[in-house]
């Protein structure tokens, strides 16, 4: 069975036949890089996505960036100065974070399992931690007494609801991530008598959702949640994250976000937030919406392989660099990533269909499955297409011992 085809266009320009990024044809671009595999970035596809952000969503909504959908020191940068925050998942993350020009109390910590010393981390650097557990707070305080500096710290609820339709849930049931809602209250009491600042709350409830009435709808539970929680507090709700989920199209015929009715309405919904949340900084936090598609995994056809009828394309990439690619980083179903052979976009020959396979000696080392693409030769550089996020660190890059894949952003 044939994979049906992707209908969803790359959002790269192409020229003279090769896809173009951050304005290099792909084969020059290879050259400048040196070395295949590498991960491309294009900082205007960022910095327009941003832009799209914002005239979609209401104008006092502020943006974080989750910097493990792509923790590169240069991506993390250019979004510095272009989103109002970032949020950061360990202590490594936080490094990143504060190397930037980003300033300190704009960027939150979440994550479970903080340890004493990243506690300390963050509590030194001033920023806000995003407490997943009544431990952590008790840790938090203990860490801020030893320092002398009040902790700043938000409490991330685990919601009462789920976002449906997410491709990751992560909230509604038993969860390790944030305090139960209904424990919130008496949480919020305790810290009443601790000595630390109390920010507000963070509220994430899954990613990767390509509905925006599923992603209204916990916008609305979420509002409506911390408007609850907020008659317990031990003092005024200075920022309340609403999390985020917005989604990317990965597979065939999925149909990108309607980023406009997401917008129109939250704006429905904010007067009645303003009202009891009048002094609060209102947070959207995403990762992959940013990087997702400004990113493309490149690599080379070493070989072109005939096996019993069926063409294999063997590269010098694979899971190693993109796990995500090859079906193994949570999906349930193995479906191909938009992949095509950049410097030949449009095929002279006919288009054939072909397997585009990596050099680890495991079958799951699978770029795309029998797949139409053009007619590729030895030599040709394929691309894998809306790898912007979860690529490079979220593989398995000691697998089998290769060469690490290098990044730019262009
Ligand atoms: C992973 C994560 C994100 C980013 O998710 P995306 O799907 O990349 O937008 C945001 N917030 C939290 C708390 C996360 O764990």
């Amino acid at each position: 069975m044939n994979s049906p085809r992707h209908t969803t266009p790359p959002l790269f320009p192409v020229a003279d036949n090769q896809l173009v990024i951050g304005a290099l044809p792909i084969a020059r671009l290879a050259e400048r890089v040196g070395r295949t595999p590498f991960y491309a970035y294009d900082r205007a596809l960022i910095s327009a996505r941003v832009a799209q952000l914002r005239q979609a969503l209401p104008d006092d909504i502020h943006l974080h960036y989750a910097i493990k959908a792509n923790p590169m020191p240069a991506v993390v940068q250019h979004l510095a100065g272009l989103v109002d925050g970032f949020d950061v998942a360990s202590g490594g993350e936080l490094k990143t974070a504060l190397d930037t020009s980003m300033p300190p109390h704009q960027i939150s910590f979440a994550g479970p399992a903080k340890t004493p010393g990243e506690l300390r981390q963050a509590i030194a650097a001033g920023i806000v931690i995003n407490l997943e557990s009544e431990r952590e707070l008790r840790a938090a305080v203990q860490a801020g007494e030893a320092l002398g500096i009040r902790p700043r710290v938000a409490v991330r609820v685990n919601p009462d609801f789920e976002l449906k339709s997410a491709g990751m849930k992560m909230s509604g049931g038993p969860k390790q991530f944030g305090i139960d809602a209904e424990r919130v209250p008496a949480v919020l009491a305790e810290m009443k008598c601790l000595d630390l600042e109390f920010i507000g709350f963070h509220i994430f409830s899954g990613a990767q959702n390509l509905r925006a009435e599923a992603i209204s709808e916990a916008q609305e539970k979420t509002l409506e949640l911390a408007m609850r929680l907020a008659l317990d507090v031990p003092s005024p709700v200075r920022a309340l994250n609403l999390g985020g989920g917005f989604g990317i199209p990965y597979f065939p015929g999925e149909p990108p976000l309607d980023l406009v009715a997401v917008g129109e309405r939250l704006s429905e919904l904010l007067p009645a937030a303003r009202r009891a949340l009048p002094d609060t900084e209102l947070i959207i936090e995403l990762g992959r919406f940013f990087v997702g598609e400004a990113g493309v995994y490149v690599c080379r056809v070493v070989e072109r392989k005939v096996s019993r009828g069926q063409v294999f394309l063997v590269t010098d990439g694979g899971l190693h660099h993109h796990l995500a690619a090859s079906g193994n980083f949570g999906q349930v179903i193995r479906k191909n990533y938009p992949v095509l052979v950049a410097n030949r976009v449009e095929s002279d020959g006919d288009p054939e269909t072909a397997s585009v396979v990596g050099p680890l000696c495991t079958p799951l080392d699978l770029l795309a499955d029998r797949m139409p693409l053009g007619h590729a030769r030895e030599g040709d550089l394929v691309a894998v297409m809306q790898s912007g996020a979860y690529g490079l660190t979220a593989s398995p890059t000691a697998f089998l011992g290769h060469p690490t894949a290098v990044e730019v952003l262009v």
